[in-house]
């Protein structure tokens, strides 16, 4: 072993070693060399450093980004293989400083007139006063507009849009911008989110923030391109493998496809985890009035952004944890920040809940429907609610358990074969509800909307009460 008491020669780590190559011009001796070999535990070749001709001058220790790709010679061989080598030399000295947060700013902005705007367009609006600057996806029907409306406007404003060649390179380059601390999205539907899902969970599991907008269409496969809540499974339960979870936020007007996608970009950087916006292709095509916020954000930069300057230098975003004990640490704290989430971050929209014996659950355009049955059920003396999740995941138990306790009958209202009432199902029951209603279910599928008449007629044979009301001409199944 060779060392030197004040001009230590390096000593690689060949496990943390990135391969970037970095520390090979540095040398002035010629001493590094790149390796040929590639390293079991990582995957990646490290380089090779042969220290006979090392002069100790520590240039290469400079060069190298990585926390401990290069250290000083220890004055002892180490007993090591995988060992963290923080416990074996403490935090890399450094003499950069210690980056600081600069923290977002609200710029107020001036009273306008409301707009009309396509619900795509409407998400894409309320990026760019997020602050999103960067978009990277693959244009998909039926979320293509609001890409479209982005690669218009992005450019004029200094920004970057990148179509990228797929969407499992999308989810990637959304990892690296969320990793310099940017805020960035993508605009997809349903076999596109699915194609993201591993980034997503490496993403999470990194702890980089991205927003996700899924305009949701029929499945499964490549299905249509009609609405279907298909992917509400996945975005509350799937994203990728491992101990994932992400707030989950379900428009159901143009407006809320603006002011959700802001709240998006908040908690994304709030929480340093990716957050998915589960639209559906009738509110991505539908136009409505939007009103815009009263301000619009000026990103900062977090402390932990790999940015690129002396300050940020030492900083690393990566899923990977060799060490086992390490990596069990980082789930538990994730999941501490899955509990924090469920605890402050649950919404809910109720209408007319408060006596209601005959409560529907809905979300996205199926909860347009039926908001207008609880009106015609009202007029006829039935005492309907609607409670409507605006964050599927974490599901609104604490709105949810009063409901349920005063409810005689709960109707499970989708565009699908009931993930909406799977999700409410697993979570009230870790909320310690087990006692439920009785729960009756509109389901239909493949891009065909529940009716306002079935909402009726489901909600009537839930209460006991006969159908009496004659069916609009050419409409299926009988009377109203
Ligand atoms: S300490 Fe200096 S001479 Fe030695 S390997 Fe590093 S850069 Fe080369
Ligand atoms: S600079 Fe560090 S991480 Fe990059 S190749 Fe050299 S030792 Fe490896």
């Amino acid at each position: 072993m060779v060392s030197g008491a004040t001009k230590p020669k390096p000593f690689l780590f060949p496990q943390f070693c990135k391969s970037c190559g970095r520390c090979i011009p540095s040398c002035p001796k010629g001493c590094i060399t790149m390796g040929d070999t590639i390293d079991p535990r990582t995957g990646v070749v490290p380089v090779t450093v042969d220290t006979e001709a090392c002069n100790g001058c520590g240039l290469c220790l400079e060069a190298c980004p990585e926390p401990h790709g290069l250290m000083p010679m220890p004055q002892e061989t180490p007993d090591f293989d995988l060992e963290d080598p923080e416990t074996l030399f403490g935090p890399r000295a450094t003499t950069a400083p210690t980056p600081t947060a600069i923290p977002s700013a609200r710029i107020p902005l001036p009273r306008v007139e409301p707009l009309v705007l396509k619900g795509n367009h409407a998400s894409a609006v309320g990026a760019i006063l997020a602050g999103c600057r960067h978009f990277f996806g693959y244009p998909i029907t039926p979320s293509t507009e609001g890409s479209e409306l982005l690669a218009k406007l992005l450019p004029k404003l200094d920004g970057v849009f990148v179509q990228a060649a797929s969407e499992v390179a999308a989810v990637n380059m959304i990892y690296g911008c969320g990793g310099a601390g940017l805020p960035c999205m993508t605009l997809t539907s349903s076999p596109g989110f699915s194609l993201m899902l591993e980034g997503i969970s490496y993403m999470i599991g990194a702890e980089l923030p991205g927003v996700f907008f899924d305009v949701m269409r029929g499945g499964p496969g490549l299905g249509n391109i009609a609405p279907e809540q298909a992917d509400i499974k996945l975005a509350c339960r799937g994203l990728g493998h491992g101990n994932t979870h992400a707030i989950v936020l379900a428009p159901a007007t143009p407006q809320e496809m603006l002011d959700l996608t802001m709240l998006a970009f908040e908690l994304t950087f709030k929480y340093r985890n990716p957050v998915i916006l589960a639209s559906d292709g009738y509110l991505g095509q539908m136009s409505g009035r939007v009103n815009l916020p009263e301000f619009m954000v000026k990103p900062g930069l977090p402390e932990w952004a790999v940015w690129g300057d002396e300050a940020h230098r030492g900083n690393l975003n990566c899923s990977i944890r060799l060490i086992e004990p390490d990596l069990e640490a980082h789930n538990e704290h994730l999941l501490e920040k899955y509990r924090s989430m469920t605890e402050n971050e649950q919404r809910a929209d109720l209408y007319r809940c408060d006596d209601a014996e005959w409560v529907i659950v809905a979300c996205n355009t199926p909860a347009r429907m039926a908001h207008g049955a609880v009106e015609r059920l009202r007029d006829e003396g039935i005492k309907a609610g609607l409670f409507r999740p605006v964050t599927l995941w974490p599901f609104p138990t604490e709105a949810m358990r009063p409901v349920v306790e005063n409810a005689k009958g709960l109707l499970f209202v989708e565009a699908g074969p009931g993930q909406l009432e799977d999700e409410f199902r697993l979570a009230m029951s870790h909320a310690g509800v087990g006692d439920l209603p009785p729960v009756r279910r509109v389901q239909r599928y493949g891009g065909v909307l529940p009716s306002l008449r079935e909402i009726i007629e489901a909600t009537r044979t839930m209460a006991g009460v006969k159908t009496s009301v004659a069916a609009p001409a050419g409409a299926k199944g009988g009377a109203l």
